[in-house]
């Protein structure tokens, strides 16, 4: 990769490497862009096999944060960190502090927070050192676990789709797939179930996952395996990125694809695939925005979880905006979202250009 090449031309503002050899702490920081507010985005701790692959990622995951905070109209920019170590092992308080002081050295310019890989714990370790640590356990007078927040965020999505689809938010006598059931999916579960003619068929990688829900008369269980060609009304992506590929879409026998999952699309065309089979996709950052909404309720202001979760609702608002681009503009939904998040930055630059008279 050339680096400087293409930081220029996908519109990277930093990237930033730090070691600490006392504790094995080999760490990148992305900020992507910084026209909204600073670079907000989660640290995530992953052993990638080179350190390549560890740009790429650290690099993508930025960019998405600042499209995502630019969609949902928040005071954010998007950035991301990285430490290259396995989670499973590596994990030790001196390796957080010395992140803390890598996240400290940008003064500001970057917000860090949870992410794959580390929990609330390690942000505790790492604010040890900086203060730019953001969704730090409640009793810090944080916002503590985005998740019920999110899981909202999504099911006003889904409404939004079904709005589009069937001429009506209400998702009565649908059945709806979901891939992983962690946090966020259990949080859009508590919505969907209140519909008591809702079926979900779930699936999890580990069946210890889905012990509160296999007895459930609504639920049925598949293997994860089967989980993309069950016949359903939406299928709902609540595990890990990348699912939504030219081998997994031609099975999907749905109308709507909407869950929390970050990054479904395996590459940028996917979305244009996705179209083209007659499946509505809700843009993944469009409707799990409910994670960094809940952050910005904690910044400046006293965290409140019902201004939050007012704040989520909105998103049934900007995911219907997106279907309308789409159809106006006749592009998918996936380029539409970019356009409506990259048209926020720009519009802000501008003003900023017109005020500074530069
Ligand atoms: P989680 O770890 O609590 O849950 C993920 C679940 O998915 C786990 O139970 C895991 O076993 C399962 N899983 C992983 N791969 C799977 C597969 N191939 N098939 C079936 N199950 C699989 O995570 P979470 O907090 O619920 O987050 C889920 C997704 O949403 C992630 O992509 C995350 O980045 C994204 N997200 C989460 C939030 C939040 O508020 N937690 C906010 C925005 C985005």
């Amino acid at each position: 990769m050339q680096i400087f090449d293409y930081m220029e031309h996908s519109g990277y503002e930093q990237l930033s490497m730090y070691t600490d050899n006392s504790c094995g702490l080999r760490a990148l920081i992305a900020i992507h862009d910084t026209t909204l507010g600073p670079a907000l985005g989660g640290c995530r701790i992953w052993p990638h096999a080179t350190e390549g692959e560890a740009l790429e990622d650290v690099l993508r995951l930025a960019k998405a944060m600042s499209y995502k905070s630019a969609a949902a109209g928040l005071p954010f920019g998007g950035g991301k960190a990285l430490i290259i170590a396995d989670p499973q092992k590596d994990k030790t308080e001196g390796l957080f502090r010395a992140f803390g002081r890598f996240v400290d050295t940008l003064g500001g310019r970057y917000l860090t927070t949870e992410d794959v890989g580390t929990t609330l714990r390690d942000m505790e370790w790492t604010a040890l050192e900086t203060k730019h640590v953001t969704g730090l356990p409640e009793s810090y007078g944080s916002s503590g676990d985005p998740s019920k927040v999110t899981g909202f965020g999504v099911f006003r999505g889904m409404q939004a789709c079904a709005q589009e689809i069937w001429g009506t938010e209400s998702l009565a006598n649908k059945t709806i797939a979901i891939q992983g059931y962690g946090k966020v999916a259990q949080a859009l579960s508590v919505h969907l179930l209140k519909e008591e003619t809702v079926q979900l068929i779930v699936t999890d990688l580990f069946s210890s996952a889905l012990d509160n829900i296999k007895d459930h008369p609504q639920v049925t269980i598949v293997d994860p395996d089967d989980i993309y060609s069950v016949s359903c009304d939406i299928f709902s992506p609540c595990a890990l990125g990348g699912i939504l590929s030219k081998t997994t879409i031609p099975k999907l026998k749905c109308q709507i694809v909407c869950g929390g999952a970050n990054n479904q699309l395996e590459t940028i065309e996917e979305g244009e695939l996705i179209q083209k089979q007659g499946i509505l996709y809700a843009p993944d950052y469009i409707v799990n925005a409910g994670g960094v909404i809940n952050i910005s309720c904690e910044i400046g202001t006293e965290y409140s979880l019902d201004r939050a979760m007012n704040k989520a609702n909105d998103i049934f608002e900007t995911m219907n905006q997106v279907i309308q681009t789409s159809k106006q503009e006749n592009i998918n939904t996936a380029l539409a979202a970019d356009n409506f998040a990259v048209g926020r930055i720009n519009a802000v630059k501008k003003l900023r250009r017109i005020n500074t008279g530069l």
